[in-house]
């Protein structure tokens, strides 16, 4: 297998191709669809989609606005709760949350399109700039935000309404963490993360600082001296090793890398294309990595995963994605070893099972395949080494209460470094909206004059 010439070049499919597979996967309503679906909703009293849905969105009342032409209203209702509203109807995996629990599953086997309609009503606010939040009177008070992504920018919007100051310390050069650098590129057409951004800011009172590493370029303490609280929305930042030799061999990548060049690319038939790719790992990124693999034109793409479909992070949405995209999912493997000279050419995995006592055991039988590039997609974790905290963790996340509160006073964090949550776009919105409430209340208490 090791004599097999690795093949890995840039533009297998033509640009209009290759722009025509990056296209909208779900595109927009317009209006006869959005209100044909909208009257399809019961408007129930005790809303199971609200309950469902990590920010608390009024999806009935978003709805109801929608039959009346008000999309101000409606749009209002979804970014009051979640200012990412827009972000979160194009990514949300809406089939395990709220459009999981509407009670048209039942009734018809389909759920009112809940992301299409939020989409419906965001989207106009979003393209016209119309602000829909004020700040309230400058309390003086400063708040430091690190990490520009979900978690950071929602709360630093949330911040700056309540009338504080808000800088942000974001370590890419462009704000939006993974909705810039992570997302599949068709879920996120025509720059929208950046567009959401400059809707977000455009509240005011919040500075951005791109390219400011926490940890290198400003320390920690430095900023728990300047700020009167400071927020952590660092996400994870190190990615998980396969743990076998040869590991920096050529060919073999991390695939967040990949993404994060492919979002940034502004021709992507410059980008190098394996022939046959074997993504490792079960969760979002390895549908993704796998899916614009094949859409960049990689001629096979195999994902392999070490347990069965039901432990798979992706939803099964994601699955049914990557199988109409002619992937194949194999479970039940574990790599095992690397093969190639220089360049990777290949990759064995072998067999994995339950023992009685539910552990994954290895079975002895292996399985080889041909691979021109592997990529690793089994997990990120905080990167605690850079960032350099010193604060309390627990299986490698910060630990927090139901505030968002750390161990440091006045440190609060959220997202995806902290423990609990589901490392999704809507969990971190929703991290950075509770922690600013809290942030604001204490700093209200600490400003409270003595009765
Ligand atoms: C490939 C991929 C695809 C995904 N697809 C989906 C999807 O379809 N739907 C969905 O809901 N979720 C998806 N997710 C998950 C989602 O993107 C995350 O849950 C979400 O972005 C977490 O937000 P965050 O703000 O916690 O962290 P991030 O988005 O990771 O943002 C972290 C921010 O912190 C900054 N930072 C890091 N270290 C420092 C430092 N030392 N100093 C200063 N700043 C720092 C970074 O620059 C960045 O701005 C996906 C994730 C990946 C990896
Ligand atoms: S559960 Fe479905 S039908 Fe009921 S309010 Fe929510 S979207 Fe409408």
């Amino acid at each position: 297998m090791s004599s097999r010439t690795p093949d890995v070049k840039s533009a297998r499919l033509s640009r209009e191709e290759i722009d025509r597979n990056f296209a909208d996967l779900h595109p927009p309503l317009k209006r006869p669809e959005a209100l044909i679906e909208a009257d399809r909703c019961y408007f129930c009293f005790d809303a199971p989609c609200t309950t469902a849905c990590p920010t608390g969105i009024d999806i009935p009342a978003f709805i109801q606005k929608i039959r009346s032409d008000n999309i101000r209203g409606s749009a209002h209702t979804i970014l009051e709760e979640n200012i990412m509203g827009g972000m979160c109807a194009r990514v949300c995996p809406t089939e395990v949350l709220c459009e999981e629990a509407c009670v048209r599953n039942t009734h018809e086997d389909k759920p009112v399109e809940i992301g299409l309609l939020q989409r419906y009503s965001t989207d106009p606010i979003l393209e016209a700039g119309t602000q829909l939040f004020e700040r309230a009177p400058s309390t003086g008070k400063r708040v430091a935000v690190v990490g520009g992504g979900p978690a950071g920018l929602s709360c630093a919007h949330r911040l700056s309404m309540l009338g504080h100051e808000v800088v942000v310390f974001s370590r890419d050069e462009k704000p939006g963490g993974l909705n810039e650098y992570g997302i599949a590129a068709y879920k996120t057409v025509d720059d929208f993360a950046q567009a959401e951004v400059e809707y977000i800011l455009g509240i005011g009172g919040i500075e951005l600082q791109n390219g400011v590493a926490v940890g290198d370029d400003v320390t920690m303490d430095s900023l728990r001296d300047e700020f009167d609280a400071v927020f952590v929305g660092v996400g994870l930042g190190a990615v998980n090793a396969l743990g076998l030799d040869h590991e920096s061999m050529s060919g073999v990548e991390n695939a967040i890398e990949y993404i994060a060049d492919l979002r940034q690319s502004s021709d992507r038939t410059e980008l190098p294309v394996g022939q046959r790719i074997v993504v490792v790992g079960g969760g979002m990124t390895a549908i993704d990595i796998a899916v614009q693999s094949k859409r960049l034109g990689a001629q096979r793409v195999d994902i392999v995963y070490r347990r069965g479909p039901e432990q798979m992070g992706a939803s099964e949405f994601e699955q049914q994605l990557a199988q109409t995209n002619g992937i194949t999912i194999h479970h039940w493997a574990s790599p095992k070893q690397l093969i190639g000279d220089g360049h990777v050419t290949g990759i064995e995995f072998e067999r994995t099972a339950l023992d009685e006592s539910g552990k994954l055991i290895t079975t002895g039988e292996t399985v080889t395949f041909f691979a021109d590039v592997v990529f690793k997609a089994i997990g990120q974790r905080l990167d605690d080494d850079s960032v350099r905290l010193n604060i309390a963790t627990e299986r490698g996340r910060i630990v927090v209460d139901s505030e968002q509160r750390t161990s440091l006073e006045n440190v609060w964090a959220g997202g995806d470094c902290a423990l609990g949550g589901d490392d999704l776009t809507v969990s971190a919105v929703q991290h950075g909206k509770v922690a600013a409430i809290s942030i604001d209340r204490h700093l209200q208490e600490s400003t409270a004059w003595p009765t």
